[in-house]
Parts: C-alpha cells; sequence; structure tokens
C-alpha cells in the first residue's frame, strides 16, 4: 500500500502500486514522476537565456516623436533615468527586468546541473531555492507594467507613439518560458538516487 498526493489539488489517494491513475476530483493524471520533466523544464530554460541576449541588445521601446524615430535598450533607458536623478525608476527597472529574471534563470539551471554533478548543497537547499525562484517569478512582470506606465504618463505630454520594440517581445518570452520551465519541473526529482 502506498500513498500518493495529486500534484495539482493535493488529494491524497491509498493505492496498491505507483500506476499512473486520474485523479478523480481535479481530472489530473497523477504520476509518480512528470513526464520528461527535466528536459522539458532545461530545453525551456535554455531557450529563454537565449532570448533574454535579443532582449538586452535590441530597443525595448520605440518613440516616435514629431515623426522623428528614438529608440532605446534596457540599459540606454536605465542610464537615461539615471542621468534624470530618477534613482528610484532605474533601479526598479533594472531589477526586474536585470536581476529577476537572471536570477531565476542561472537558478533554475543550477539547480538541475546539480543532479547530475556533485555539490555540497543538500536536497532541502535546492528544493528551498526552487520555491524561492518560483516566489520572485511573481515580481518579473513588473517590467511590462513599467513600459505600459511610462508609455501612457509620455503620451499624456506631447503627440507621441510609443510601441514595444523587439526586447519587449523577446523580454515576455522570456518571462513566459522561464514561469513554465519552472512550473514544468518536478521537485521529486530532487530525492531521486
Ligand atoms: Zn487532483
Amino acid at each position: 500500500m502506498v500513498l500518493i498526493s495529486c500534484r495539482n489539488c493535493h488529494k491524497v489517494f491509498k493505492k496498491e502500486d505507483y500506476k499512473p491513475f486520474k485523479c478523480d476530483s481535479c481530472d489530473h493524471t497523477v504520476r509518480r514522476r512528470v513526464k520528461d520533466s527535466l528536459q522539458i523544464s532545461l530545453a525551456l530554460v535554455i531557450s529563454a537565456l537565449l532570448l533574454f541576449i535579443p532582449a538586452m541588445l535590441y530597443p525595448m521601446m520605440e518613440v516616435t516623436r514629431f515623426g522623428l524615430n528614438e529608440s532605446s535598450t534596457i540599459f540606454e533607458g536605465v542610464i537615461a533615468f539615471l542621468n534624470h536623478g530618477d534613482y528610484f525608476i532605474a533601479i526598479v527597472i533594472l531589477t526586474a527586468s536585470v536581476i529577476i529574471p537572471l536570477t531565476k534563470l542561472l537558478g533554475l539551471m543550477f539547480i538541475f546541473i546539480s543532479l547530475w554533478i556533485e555539490t555540497p548543497f543538500k536536497n532541502k537547499t535546492k528544493l528551498k531555492m526552487f520555491h524561492f525562484i518560483e516566489l520572485i517569478g511573481k515580481w518579473s512582470m513588473i517590467d511590462i507594467y513599467v513600459v505600459a506606465l511610462l508609455a501612457s504618463t509620455v503620451q499624456i505630454n506631447e503627440i507621441f507613439n510609443i510601441k514595444g520594440g523587439i526586447a519587449a517581445t523577446s523580454f515576455a518570452l522570456v518571462v513566459i518560458l522561464t514561469m513554465i520551465a519552472a512550473n514544468r519541473f518536478d521537485t521529486r526529482i530532487i530525492w531521486d538516487e
């Protein structure tokens, strides 16, 4: 007799063995381990890391002012705010668009690699790291709000046309892929020998 809990709704079942079955309260297929969890999460993290490059190098916003095109990358934006003396906004943008997503991606990558290579970290530490990454993930979207907010405040002043650049699309994809990677990762793998 084994006790198995549904990963989706946490209902606990008493079963004879670890054969997959359908949860009767949420219809989720309960498996011993999520199928190909590590491979898929790893592929998503690598894709997100690659997309992070255009997110940094290409313009985040394209501003058309009186027919003139101006565009700026995240770093140019941060520097512009610093020159303006808006240190708080500069720090918020830098944290939300560079520090948080990179911490998440590198943290996940570290956990995945540590499943293959011996590290001095305990399984519990890895699990805590994972939960921390899940927690800060909720704040990654701040940057999108900042851009949206900025667009709306600037548009009031003059005849502006602001639209998201290639970096905005790449950045949104980075955030979404990281979220799916974390969600798709079966933390029980950490305990497998
Ligand atoms: Zn369930």
